[in-house]
């Protein structure tokens, strides 16, 4: 256990399965009935996770990665297929997902100066072939779980750059933000992400997650689609599970798409990725207003920034944080301080 706390935080929100489910019949609508349940289940799964191997030695390679395969199990981690260096695998799902955890590590080490998601090169685990055509991908405070999909919805989670380079950045919060931010454990209950900190957590999965998309690809913001999971829903089920650019969009995302995007809609009650839109849109306006490649200046920014925060910051704190973190490292009457601010003040979080 890293920090004491074990959240399970999906790429898709559980509104997105019910949808799916809703749109099936018979076998296939059982099958993703079975997948919500069991992504609340596997909250409390931690006897099984303990069964993992210990992870290396502080700094002992650049990076390290090992793809299991839980061979259709729900134990975890399952059979390692893919260590660091070795070969391909020829197991498109696992050389995929070893790809694109490279990505992060490397994005995450090449701008950011971080040696994984501690600070100190921990190893990445994670595991393809999860149960039955799982239909999501998770981080679960321990390994990242990078499911087949239904193979009728959703699709090609470990191809997916964005998704991935989401759930890796939950380890990274995790590292940072000690107690877990906005992680919520109701006696008796597994743990959630609540209320404003929690949609801050997944708010800095999805603005990461867009700048590793977007330095891997070399776009600016302006040519950025500035969308998660663009490339893993079927045709039918919708075009992407979220945009930055105009949260709640359904026309750029999917039919019953409910992302906020100002905090004068926010509520407690709402889902943690219901109200991240508000300090995703805050990122992108951000990112828009100073122009250029967003994580030149503001990868710093907000890694900085969520560095500060405590297990129950506010989206004003988080908004305090970012400004004098760009302030501090542009100047206080910088085009970077400016960009921060407008950002929060579009989505009603600064008057
Ligand atoms: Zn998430």
């Amino acid at each position: 256990m890293i920090d004491g706390y074990c959240c399970v935080c999906c790429a898709l929100p559980r509104n997105l399965i019910q949808h799916l489910a809703d749109q099936s019949t018979g076998s296939e609508r059982e099958l993703l009935h079975a997948q919500i349940d069991h992504a609340a289940r596997l909250r409390g799964q931690r006897a099984a996770l303990s069964k993992q191997r210990p992870a290396a030695a502080v700094g002992r390679q650049p990076l390290h990665r090992q793809v299991f395969d839980a061979q259709g199990n729900i134990l975890l981690p399952g059979k390692l297929l893919r260590d660091e260096d070795d070969p391909p695998t020829r197991d498109v799902h696992a050389d995929q997902t070893y790809e694109n955890v490279g990505i992060a590590l490397q994005f995450y080490k090449t701008v950011l100066g971080r040696d994984s998601m501690d600070g100190h090169g921990l190893r990445v685990d994670a595991s393809v072939h999860y149960g039955n055509r799982f239909a999501n991908a998770m981080w679960t405070g321990k390994q990242m779980i990078v499911g087949d999909g239904d193979g009728r919805h959703v699709t090609g989670l470990a191809k997916s750059l964005g998704i991935i380079a989401h759930e890796f950045s939950h380890g990274i919060t995790q590292h940072l933000v000690k107690g877990g931010l906005g992680v919520v454990q109701m006696p008796g209950r597994m743990p959630e992400l609540k209320g404003e900190a929690g949609a801050l957590n997944e708010s800095f999965s999805d603005v990461f997650a867009s700048m590793i998309k977007q330095w891997h690809a070399g776009q600016t913001v302006r040519e950025a689609d500035w969308l998660l999971g663009e490339d893993i829903l079927a045709p039918h089920t919708g075009k992407a599970v979220r945009s930055l650019k105009d949260p709640g969009n359904a026309r750029l995302t999917w039919p019953e798409d409910d992302q906020i995007k100002s905090f004068t809609r926010f509520s407690p009650t709402d889902d943690a990725h219901r109200a991240s839109g508000i300090a995703n849109h805050a990122f992108y306006v951000t990112a828009t207003v100073l122009g250029g490649k967003s994580w030149e200046k503001l990868a710093a920014v907000w890694f900085k920034a969520f560095d500060r925060l405590r297990a129950r910051a506010t989206f004003l704190d988080a908004a305090h944080a970012t400004m004098d973190v760009a302030a501090a490292l542009h100047g206080n009457r910088s085009a970077a301080h400016a960009a921060v601010k407008a950002g929060w003040k579009t989505v009603k979080v600064l008057a």
